[in-house]
Protein backbone atom coordinates (compact mmCIF):
# COMPACT_ATOMS: atom_id res chain seq x y z
CA UNK A 1 0.00 0.00 0.00
CA UNK A 2 1.52 3.69 -0.78
CA UNK A 3 0.87 6.11 1.76
CA UNK A 4 -1.70 8.78 0.30
CA UNK A 5 -0.73 11.09 3.54
CA UNK A 6 2.06 13.01 5.17
CA UNK A 7 1.29 11.47 8.21
CA UNK A 8 3.94 9.68 10.51
CA UNK A 9 2.89 8.55 13.66
CA UNK A 10 -0.53 7.99 15.31
CA UNK A 11 -1.81 7.69 18.83
CA UNK A 12 -4.73 5.71 19.83
CA UNK A 13 -6.26 6.57 23.08
CA UNK A 14 -8.58 4.16 24.92
CA UNK A 15 -10.85 5.80 27.68
CA UNK A 16 -12.55 3.01 29.50
CA UNK A 17 -16.17 2.63 29.63
CA UNK A 18 -17.92 5.90 27.68
CA UNK A 19 -20.68 5.44 25.85
CA UNK A 20 -21.08 7.73 22.77
CA UNK A 21 -24.56 9.46 23.91
CA UNK A 22 -23.12 10.90 26.85
CA UNK A 23 -19.86 11.75 24.93
CA UNK A 24 -21.29 13.98 22.04
CA UNK A 25 -23.75 15.85 24.22
CA UNK A 26 -20.43 16.55 26.65
CA UNK A 27 -18.91 17.68 23.64
CA UNK A 28 -22.04 19.47 22.01
CA UNK A 29 -22.07 21.54 25.36
CA UNK A 30 -18.94 22.77 24.81
CA UNK A 31 -17.16 21.42 27.29
CA UNK A 32 -14.74 18.79 25.39
CA UNK A 33 -13.06 21.40 23.28
CA UNK A 34 -10.14 19.46 22.80
CA UNK A 35 -11.79 16.19 21.52
CA UNK A 36 -14.14 18.74 19.85
CA UNK A 37 -11.58 19.89 17.29
CA UNK A 38 -10.53 16.55 17.03
CA UNK A 39 -13.62 15.49 15.29
CA UNK A 40 -14.22 18.53 13.66
CA UNK A 41 -11.51 18.73 11.78
CA UNK A 42 -11.25 14.80 11.07
CA UNK A 43 -13.41 11.20 11.11
CA UNK A 44 -16.08 11.05 13.57
CA UNK A 45 -18.90 8.77 14.44
CA UNK A 46 -21.42 8.98 16.61
CA UNK A 47 -22.84 5.04 16.07
CA UNK A 48 -19.97 3.13 16.59
CA UNK A 49 -20.14 -0.30 17.31
CA UNK A 50 -18.46 -2.30 19.91
CA UNK A 51 -17.76 -6.05 20.75
CA UNK A 52 -20.30 -8.25 22.48
CA UNK A 53 -20.53 -9.28 25.76
CA UNK A 54 -19.74 -5.36 26.10
CA UNK A 55 -17.16 -6.39 28.57
CA UNK A 56 -13.46 -4.65 28.40
CA UNK A 57 -12.61 -8.03 27.47
CA UNK A 58 -13.08 -8.83 24.41
CA UNK A 59 -13.86 -5.48 23.47
CA UNK A 60 -10.45 -3.63 24.06
CA UNK A 61 -8.41 -5.99 22.41
CA UNK A 62 -10.77 -6.49 19.87
CA UNK A 63 -10.08 -2.27 18.93
CA UNK A 64 -6.30 -3.24 19.20
CA UNK A 65 -6.36 -6.27 16.73
CA UNK A 66 -9.27 -4.91 14.44
CA UNK A 67 -10.13 -8.71 15.12
CA UNK A 68 -13.16 -10.63 17.34
CA UNK A 69 -13.60 -13.90 19.22
CA UNK A 70 -13.50 -17.08 17.05
CA UNK A 71 -11.91 -20.46 17.21
CA UNK A 72 -8.63 -19.05 17.96
CA UNK A 73 -6.28 -22.37 17.21
CA UNK A 74 -7.14 -21.39 13.39
CA UNK A 75 -8.67 -17.66 13.10
CA UNK A 76 -9.62 -15.12 15.43
CA UNK A 77 -8.66 -13.97 19.17
CA UNK A 78 -8.41 -16.09 21.75
CA UNK A 79 -9.98 -13.81 24.26
CA UNK A 80 -13.91 -14.35 24.34
CA UNK A 81 -14.90 -12.76 27.40
CA UNK A 82 -13.34 -10.98 31.50
CA UNK A 83 -13.80 -14.61 32.69
CA UNK A 84 -13.33 -17.58 31.25
CA UNK A 85 -12.05 -21.37 31.37
CA UNK A 86 -9.27 -23.25 29.63
CA UNK A 87 -11.86 -26.29 28.29
CA UNK A 88 -9.64 -28.40 26.46
CA UNK A 89 -6.86 -25.89 25.98
CA UNK A 90 -4.79 -27.14 24.56
CA UNK A 91 -6.44 -30.75 24.20
CA UNK A 92 -6.26 -32.06 27.71
CA UNK A 93 -5.46 -35.75 28.58
CA UNK A 94 -7.68 -34.81 31.95
CA UNK A 95 -4.57 -34.62 33.61
CA UNK A 96 -5.11 -31.52 35.53
CA UNK A 97 -8.17 -29.58 36.33
CA UNK A 98 -8.78 -26.64 33.89
CA UNK A 99 -8.14 -23.43 34.98
CA UNK A 100 -10.43 -20.24 35.41
CA UNK A 101 -9.13 -16.93 33.90
CA UNK A 102 -9.89 -13.89 35.17
CA UNK A 103 -8.58 -10.21 34.18
CA UNK A 104 -9.43 -8.71 37.70
CA UNK A 105 -6.22 -11.19 39.00
CA UNK A 106 -2.72 -9.20 38.90
CA UNK A 107 -1.31 -12.06 37.38
CA UNK A 108 -3.67 -13.09 34.90
CA UNK A 109 -3.83 -9.85 32.90
CA UNK A 110 -0.27 -9.95 31.83
CA UNK A 111 -0.94 -13.48 30.18
CA UNK A 112 -3.59 -11.30 27.80
CA UNK A 113 -0.71 -11.09 24.99
CA UNK A 114 -0.23 -15.34 25.26
CA UNK A 115 -4.27 -15.52 25.12
CA UNK A 116 -4.59 -13.51 22.22
CA UNK A 117 -3.28 -15.85 20.39
CA UNK A 118 -0.87 -16.38 17.06
CA UNK A 119 -3.52 -15.95 14.66
CA UNK A 120 -4.68 -11.92 15.51
CA UNK A 121 -1.70 -9.48 15.57
CA UNK A 122 -1.90 -6.32 17.88
CA UNK A 123 -1.52 -2.95 15.83
CA UNK A 124 2.36 -3.18 16.78
CA UNK A 125 2.42 -6.00 14.91
CA UNK A 126 0.96 -5.40 12.11
CA UNK A 127 2.94 -1.88 11.14
CA UNK A 128 5.89 -3.71 10.97
CA UNK A 129 9.26 -1.38 11.67
CA UNK A 130 9.35 1.18 14.04
CA UNK A 131 9.17 1.82 17.83
CA UNK A 132 5.99 1.31 19.03
CA UNK A 133 4.83 2.27 22.61
CA UNK A 134 2.11 1.87 25.31
CA UNK A 135 1.16 3.89 27.81
CA UNK A 136 -0.46 1.89 30.18
CA UNK A 137 -2.18 -0.33 27.52
CA UNK A 138 -2.01 -3.27 28.68
CA UNK A 139 -3.08 -5.15 25.16
CA UNK A 140 0.59 -4.20 24.45
CA UNK A 141 2.10 -7.20 22.24
CA UNK A 142 4.81 -6.14 19.86
CA UNK A 143 5.19 -2.48 21.74
CA UNK A 144 7.34 -1.17 24.60
CA UNK A 145 5.18 -1.42 27.80
CA UNK A 146 5.42 2.05 30.05
CA UNK A 147 3.36 1.86 32.96
CA UNK A 148 3.24 5.55 34.25
CA UNK A 149 5.17 6.47 37.47
CA UNK A 150 2.05 7.22 38.91
CA UNK A 151 -1.44 5.67 37.83
CA UNK A 152 -3.34 8.20 37.32
CA UNK A 153 -5.37 9.90 33.90
CA UNK A 154 -2.79 13.03 33.66
CA UNK A 155 0.41 10.64 33.52
CA UNK A 156 -0.81 8.57 31.16
CA UNK A 157 -1.25 11.49 29.01
CA UNK A 158 2.22 13.09 30.20
CA UNK A 159 3.93 9.36 29.35
CA UNK A 160 3.08 9.52 25.90
CA UNK A 161 4.69 13.13 25.58
CA UNK A 162 7.71 11.58 27.59
CA UNK A 163 7.93 9.04 24.50
CA UNK A 164 8.34 12.30 21.97
CA UNK A 165 10.38 13.88 23.91
CA UNK A 166 13.02 11.17 24.68
CA UNK A 167 12.74 8.31 22.86
CA UNK A 168 15.63 7.03 23.52
CA UNK A 169 14.99 6.30 27.35
CA UNK A 170 12.72 3.73 25.50
CA UNK A 171 14.21 2.85 22.49
CA UNK A 172 17.27 2.08 21.00
CA UNK A 173 16.34 3.88 18.10
CA UNK A 174 16.07 7.92 18.32
CA UNK A 175 12.51 8.36 16.55
CA UNK A 176 9.68 9.19 18.10
CA UNK A 177 6.93 6.32 18.23
CA UNK A 178 4.84 5.65 14.80
CA UNK A 179 2.35 4.04 17.22
CA UNK A 180 1.32 5.00 20.48
CA UNK A 181 -1.54 3.40 22.26
CA UNK A 182 -2.78 5.08 26.04
CA UNK A 183 -5.22 3.27 27.84
CA UNK A 184 -7.23 5.48 30.57
CA UNK A 185 -8.71 2.51 33.10
CA UNK A 186 -10.02 5.64 35.57
CA UNK A 187 -12.78 6.17 33.80
CA UNK A 188 -14.21 2.64 34.24
CA UNK A 189 -13.30 2.52 37.73
CA UNK A 190 -15.52 5.69 38.54
CA UNK A 191 -18.13 4.30 36.77
CA UNK A 192 -18.94 1.24 38.79
CA UNK A 193 -18.08 2.85 41.81
CA UNK A 194 -19.77 6.42 41.63
CA UNK A 195 -21.60 5.90 37.97
CA UNK A 196 -22.42 7.65 34.52
CA UNK A 197 -24.10 10.50 36.47
CA UNK A 198 -21.88 11.73 38.92
CA UNK A 199 -19.69 14.44 38.65
CA UNK A 200 -16.28 12.90 39.46
CA UNK A 201 -16.65 10.33 36.65
CA UNK A 202 -17.99 13.39 34.07
CA UNK A 203 -14.84 15.38 35.41
CA UNK A 204 -12.54 12.54 34.95
CA UNK A 205 -13.74 12.87 30.68
CA UNK A 206 -13.15 16.44 31.01
CA UNK A 207 -9.75 15.97 32.62
CA UNK A 208 -8.63 13.98 29.29
CA UNK A 209 -9.73 16.80 27.54
CA UNK A 210 -7.61 19.16 29.15
CA UNK A 211 -4.81 16.54 28.72
CA UNK A 212 -5.28 16.20 25.26
CA UNK A 213 -5.23 20.01 24.77
CA UNK A 214 -1.58 19.78 26.69
CA UNK A 215 -0.10 17.10 24.37
CA UNK A 216 -2.19 18.66 21.70
CA UNK A 217 0.03 21.74 22.54
CA UNK A 218 2.93 19.81 23.15
CA UNK A 219 2.80 17.60 19.46
CA UNK A 220 2.42 21.55 17.98
CA UNK A 221 5.07 22.65 19.49
CA UNK A 222 7.41 20.51 18.49
CA UNK A 223 6.54 20.48 14.92
CA UNK A 224 4.67 16.65 15.21
CA UNK A 225 0.93 17.89 15.28
CA UNK A 226 0.23 17.95 11.33
CA UNK A 227 1.83 14.76 10.70
CA UNK A 228 -0.04 12.86 13.54
CA UNK A 229 -2.98 11.40 13.53
CA UNK A 230 -4.84 10.79 17.03
CA UNK A 231 -7.60 8.18 17.56
CA UNK A 232 -9.94 8.17 20.33
CA UNK A 233 -12.44 5.86 21.14
CA UNK A 234 -14.13 3.16 23.98
CA UNK A 235 -14.28 -0.09 24.51
CA UNK A 236 -17.79 -0.11 25.75
CA UNK A 237 -20.73 2.06 27.00
CA UNK A 238 -22.88 1.75 30.37
CA UNK A 239 -26.09 1.99 32.32
CA UNK A 240 -27.65 1.49 35.26
CA UNK A 241 -29.19 -1.14 36.37
CA UNK A 242 -32.42 -0.92 38.74
CA UNK A 243 -31.52 -3.24 41.53
CA UNK A 244 -28.73 -5.62 42.46
CA UNK A 245 -29.62 -9.04 43.94
CA UNK A 246 -27.15 -11.60 46.02
CA UNK A 247 -27.42 -15.07 44.09
CA UNK A 248 -25.29 -17.17 46.59
CA UNK A 249 -28.43 -18.44 48.43
CA UNK A 250 -30.01 -19.08 45.06
CA UNK A 251 -27.01 -21.59 44.02
CA UNK A 252 -27.22 -22.85 47.82
CA UNK A 253 -30.82 -24.27 47.39
CA UNK A 254 -30.33 -25.60 44.00
CA UNK A 255 -27.78 -28.22 45.61
CA UNK A 256 -25.22 -26.70 43.13
CA UNK A 257 -21.06 -26.21 44.25
CA UNK A 258 -19.09 -24.08 42.59
CA UNK A 259 -16.07 -25.53 40.57
CA UNK A 260 -13.07 -25.12 42.12
CA UNK A 261 -10.01 -25.28 39.67
CA UNK A 262 -8.06 -26.40 42.64
CA UNK A 263 -9.80 -29.49 43.11
CA UNK A 264 -11.14 -29.98 39.32
CA UNK A 265 -14.41 -30.64 41.40
CA UNK A 266 -17.82 -28.24 41.60
CA UNK A 267 -21.07 -28.33 39.67
CA UNK A 268 -21.34 -25.13 37.72
CA UNK A 269 -18.78 -21.81 37.35
CA UNK A 270 -20.17 -18.60 36.54
CA UNK A 271 -20.03 -15.02 36.23
CA UNK A 272 -22.86 -12.27 36.23
CA UNK A 273 -23.74 -8.69 36.20
CA UNK A 274 -25.97 -8.57 34.22
CA UNK A 275 -24.93 -10.92 31.31
CA UNK A 276 -24.13 -14.49 32.73
CA UNK A 277 -21.85 -16.70 31.51
CA UNK A 278 -22.10 -20.22 32.74
CA UNK A 279 -20.12 -23.39 32.31
CA UNK A 280 -20.67 -26.78 33.56
CA UNK A 281 -18.69 -29.87 33.26
CA UNK A 282 -19.25 -32.08 30.38
CA UNK A 283 -17.85 -35.53 30.16
CA UNK A 284 -15.12 -34.04 33.00
CA UNK A 285 -14.34 -30.70 33.27
CA UNK A 286 -11.98 -30.54 30.63
CA UNK A 287 -14.95 -30.86 28.27
CA UNK A 288 -18.08 -28.52 27.31
CA UNK A 289 -21.54 -30.53 28.24
CA UNK A 290 -23.70 -31.41 25.42
CA UNK A 291 -27.55 -30.31 25.76
CA UNK A 292 -28.74 -33.48 26.75
CA UNK A 293 -26.28 -33.81 29.39
CA UNK A 294 -27.03 -30.00 30.60
CA UNK A 295 -30.92 -31.41 30.82
CA UNK A 296 -30.23 -34.44 32.56
CA UNK A 297 -27.63 -32.48 35.40
CA UNK A 298 -26.92 -34.76 38.28
CA UNK A 299 -24.46 -32.56 40.97
CA UNK A 300 -22.46 -33.58 43.76
CA UNK A 301 -23.88 -34.97 46.77
CA UNK A 302 -27.42 -35.75 45.07
CA UNK A 303 -28.68 -38.12 43.00
CA UNK A 304 -31.89 -36.42 41.53
CA UNK A 305 -31.05 -34.89 38.02
CA UNK A 306 -31.98 -31.75 37.11
CA UNK A 307 -32.69 -29.48 34.06
CA UNK A 308 -30.10 -26.98 34.38
CA UNK A 309 -32.05 -24.63 31.91
CA UNK A 310 -35.00 -24.47 33.96
CA UNK A 311 -32.98 -23.70 37.25
CA UNK A 312 -31.27 -20.47 34.89
CA UNK A 313 -34.33 -19.38 34.14
CA UNK A 314 -35.87 -19.60 38.24
CA UNK A 315 -32.85 -16.54 38.85
CA UNK A 316 -35.03 -13.63 38.72
CA UNK A 317 -35.21 -11.08 36.23
CA UNK A 318 -33.70 -13.69 33.45
CA UNK A 319 -35.01 -12.40 30.08
CA UNK A 320 -32.63 -13.85 27.26
CA UNK A 321 -30.75 -17.11 26.85
CA UNK A 322 -28.22 -17.97 24.33
CA UNK A 323 -26.71 -22.12 23.79
CA UNK A 324 -24.65 -23.93 21.17
CA UNK A 325 -26.24 -26.36 18.88
CA UNK A 326 -24.37 -30.11 19.61
CA UNK A 327 -23.48 -30.31 15.76
CA UNK A 328 -21.70 -27.20 15.55
CA UNK A 329 -18.17 -26.73 14.16
CA UNK A 330 -15.66 -24.46 14.00
CA UNK A 331 -17.44 -23.67 10.40
CA UNK A 332 -20.74 -23.70 11.01
CA UNK A 333 -23.42 -24.09 13.15
CA UNK A 334 -26.75 -22.93 15.11
CA UNK A 335 -26.74 -21.22 18.50
CA UNK A 336 -30.57 -21.63 20.18
CA UNK A 337 -32.17 -18.40 21.49
CA UNK A 338 -34.51 -18.23 23.89
CA UNK A 339 -36.47 -15.08 25.18
CA UNK A 340 -38.94 -15.42 28.29
CA UNK A 341 -41.76 -12.71 28.12
CA UNK A 342 -41.78 -11.32 31.92
CA UNK A 343 -45.24 -10.26 31.90
CA UNK A 344 -46.49 -13.86 30.97
CA UNK A 345 -43.71 -15.81 31.84
CA UNK A 346 -43.96 -17.46 28.10
CA UNK A 347 -40.42 -18.68 26.49
CA UNK A 348 -40.25 -18.04 22.79
CA UNK A 349 -37.53 -19.52 20.79
CA UNK A 350 -35.48 -18.36 17.98
CA UNK A 351 -31.78 -19.54 15.97
CA UNK A 352 -28.66 -17.90 14.83
CA UNK A 353 -26.82 -20.32 11.97
CA UNK A 354 -23.17 -18.88 10.92
CA UNK A 355 -21.01 -20.68 7.95
CA UNK A 356 -17.75 -19.64 7.06
CA UNK A 357 -16.78 -18.74 10.59
CA UNK A 358 -14.02 -15.90 11.01
CA UNK A 359 -13.19 -13.02 8.67
CA UNK A 360 -15.62 -13.45 6.21
CA UNK A 361 -18.44 -15.21 8.28
CA UNK A 362 -22.39 -14.99 7.45
CA UNK A 363 -25.04 -15.34 9.72
CA UNK A 364 -28.65 -15.50 9.54
CA UNK A 365 -31.58 -14.70 12.07
CA UNK A 366 -34.08 -17.48 12.29
CA UNK A 367 -37.57 -16.31 14.33
CA UNK A 368 -39.56 -19.04 15.11
CA UNK A 369 -42.66 -17.45 16.86
CA UNK A 370 -42.16 -14.25 18.16
CA UNK A 371 -39.00 -11.74 17.27
CA UNK A 372 -36.49 -11.46 20.17
CA UNK A 373 -34.42 -8.55 19.36
CA UNK A 374 -37.17 -6.45 17.91
CA UNK A 375 -35.58 -6.44 14.91
CA UNK A 376 -39.46 -6.98 12.85
CA UNK A 377 -40.63 -3.43 14.31
CA UNK A 378 -38.21 -1.55 12.28
CA UNK A 379 -38.03 -1.17 8.69
CA UNK A 380 -34.59 -0.83 7.86
CA UNK A 381 -33.72 -4.37 9.56
CA UNK A 382 -36.71 -6.15 8.50
CA UNK A 383 -34.68 -6.90 5.43
CA UNK A 384 -32.53 -8.74 6.95
CA UNK A 385 -34.81 -10.85 7.60
CA UNK A 386 -35.73 -13.12 4.74
CA UNK A 387 -33.46 -15.90 5.43
CA UNK A 388 -30.53 -15.14 3.69
CA UNK A 389 -27.03 -14.84 5.12
CA UNK A 390 -25.52 -11.22 5.98
CA UNK A 391 -21.90 -10.07 6.65
CA UNK A 392 -21.03 -8.31 9.83
CA UNK A 393 -20.74 -5.00 7.60
CA UNK A 394 -24.56 -5.87 6.42
CA UNK A 395 -25.85 -5.94 10.07
CA UNK A 396 -24.46 -3.14 11.17
CA UNK A 397 -25.79 -1.28 8.47
CA UNK A 398 -29.40 -2.10 9.90
CA UNK A 399 -28.91 -1.99 13.54
CA UNK A 400 -26.53 0.27 14.30
CA UNK A 401 -29.01 2.85 16.05
CA UNK A 402 -31.20 0.23 17.96
CA UNK A 403 -30.62 -2.26 20.67
CA UNK A 404 -29.32 -5.55 20.02
CA UNK A 405 -26.96 -3.72 17.36
CA UNK A 406 -24.96 -6.55 15.37
CA UNK A 407 -26.17 -9.07 17.60
CA UNK A 408 -26.56 -11.62 15.12
CA UNK A 409 -22.85 -11.46 14.01
CA UNK A 410 -21.63 -11.45 17.52
CA UNK A 411 -22.83 -14.45 19.20
CA UNK A 412 -21.38 -16.92 17.03
CA UNK A 413 -18.35 -15.09 17.71
CA UNK A 414 -18.69 -15.76 21.03
CA UNK A 415 -20.03 -19.43 21.11
CA UNK A 416 -17.19 -20.56 18.48
CA UNK A 417 -14.32 -19.57 20.80
CA UNK A 418 -13.59 -23.15 22.92
CA UNK A 419 -12.92 -20.81 25.93
CA UNK A 420 -16.68 -19.48 25.83
CA UNK A 421 -18.89 -20.33 28.07
CA UNK A 422 -22.02 -23.18 27.72
CA UNK A 423 -24.96 -20.73 28.72
CA UNK A 424 -24.98 -17.33 28.53
CA UNK A 425 -28.17 -15.52 30.04
CA UNK A 426 -28.80 -11.68 30.53
CA UNK A 427 -31.72 -9.93 32.80
CA UNK A 428 -31.13 -7.04 30.39
CA UNK A 429 -29.83 -4.26 32.94
CA UNK A 430 -32.52 -5.49 35.36
CA UNK A 431 -31.03 -7.20 37.78
CA UNK A 432 -27.41 -6.80 38.67
CA UNK A 433 -26.00 -10.02 40.55
CA UNK A 434 -21.89 -8.70 40.33
CA UNK A 435 -21.58 -12.41 40.96
CA UNK A 436 -18.28 -14.57 40.71
CA UNK A 437 -16.79 -17.66 41.06
CA UNK A 438 -19.20 -18.76 43.79
CA UNK A 439 -19.29 -15.16 45.89
CA UNK A 440 -21.17 -11.83 45.24
CA UNK A 441 -18.83 -8.99 45.13
CA UNK A 442 -20.82 -5.69 45.56
CA UNK A 443 -23.66 -4.09 45.01
CA UNK A 444 -22.68 -1.65 42.00
CA UNK A 445 -25.89 -0.95 39.79
CA UNK A 446 -23.51 0.80 37.63
CA UNK A 447 -22.14 -1.40 34.41
CA UNK A 448 -21.76 -2.40 31.07
CA UNK A 449 -22.22 -6.25 29.58
CA UNK A 450 -25.47 -6.17 27.67
CA UNK A 451 -26.19 -5.99 24.15
CA UNK A 452 -28.72 -3.10 24.17
CA UNK A 453 -27.33 0.31 22.67
CA UNK A 454 -26.21 1.99 25.57
CA UNK A 455 -23.99 -0.48 26.77
CA UNK A 456 -22.84 -1.26 22.92
CA UNK A 457 -22.58 2.17 21.46
CA UNK A 458 -19.23 4.81 21.88
CA UNK A 459 -17.70 7.43 20.31
CA UNK A 460 -15.07 7.11 17.66
CA UNK A 461 -12.66 10.57 16.43
CA UNK A 462 -9.97 10.24 14.23
CA UNK A 463 -8.27 13.74 13.94
CA UNK A 464 -4.92 15.95 14.38
CA UNK A 465 -2.72 16.29 10.89
CA UNK A 466 -4.87 18.25 8.03
CA UNK A 467 -3.99 15.50 5.65
CA UNK A 468 -6.85 13.26 7.59
CA UNK A 469 -10.02 13.57 5.46
CA UNK A 470 -12.75 15.67 7.22
CA UNK A 471 -15.96 13.60 7.37
CA UNK A 472 -18.56 12.09 9.69
CA UNK A 473 -19.20 8.48 9.32
CA UNK A 474 -23.04 7.86 10.16
CA UNK A 475 -21.67 4.18 11.59
CA UNK A 476 -18.58 1.88 12.26
CA UNK A 477 -17.15 -0.70 14.69
CA UNK A 478 -15.22 -0.28 16.98
CA UNK A 479 -12.75 -2.88 14.94
CA UNK A 480 -12.76 -0.39 12.07
CA UNK A 481 -10.01 1.98 14.24
CA UNK A 482 -6.69 0.21 13.36
CA UNK A 483 -7.10 -0.50 9.59
CA UNK A 484 -8.31 3.23 9.16
CA UNK A 485 -5.32 4.41 11.04
CA UNK A 486 -3.28 1.96 9.58
CA UNK A 487 -4.40 3.37 6.08
CA UNK A 488 -2.89 6.72 7.17
CA UNK A 489 0.43 5.64 7.55
CA UNK A 490 -0.04 3.56 4.29
CA UNK A 491 -0.03 -0.37 5.86
CA UNK A 492 -2.01 -2.78 5.01
CA UNK A 493 -3.83 -4.55 7.63
CA UNK A 494 -2.94 -8.40 8.80
CA UNK A 495 -5.54 -10.83 7.26
CA UNK A 496 -7.18 -11.69 10.11
CA UNK A 497 -8.83 -8.05 10.67
CA UNK A 498 -12.62 -8.06 10.31
CA UNK A 499 -12.60 -4.12 10.57
CA UNK A 500 -12.29 -1.83 7.18
CA UNK A 501 -10.81 1.39 6.77
CA UNK A 502 -12.97 3.86 7.15
CA UNK A 503 -11.20 5.97 4.55
CA UNK A 504 -11.70 3.75 1.24
ZN1 LIG B 1 -13.94 -1.42 29.89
Amino acid sequence: MVKQTKINQVILLILDDVKSSQFFELMEKGKLPHFASLAKNGISSKNCITSFPSVTFPCYPNIITGAYSGYYPEEGSGIPAYHWISRSDPPSKGKKPPFIRNYSIGSHIWKIGRDLGKNVKTIFEQAGEGNFFSSLNIVFRGSYFSPPQKFNTENVFKNIQNAYENPVKFFSEKEVPKITVGYVPKTDELLHERGFDHPEYINEILKCDEYLGNLINFLKSEGYYDSTAIGIISDHGNYKAERSYDLEPFFESKGLQPYDPKTGKGDFDANFGCVGSFNFPGNNWNHHPNIGQMEKFTSIGSEKSINLFDVLWEIPGIKLMYFRDDENTPEQGIIHIKRKNSRTGQISTASIEYKDMGKRMKTRYIIDEVDIFGYQNNEKVESLLDGEYYSIDQWLAKTYDIDFPMIIDQIPRFFTNPRSSDVLISTLGEYAFNYEHGKTMNEHLYSHDIALRKSMNVPFIIGGSGDIPNLESEYCKTTDMVPSLLYLLGIEPHKSVVGKNLFD
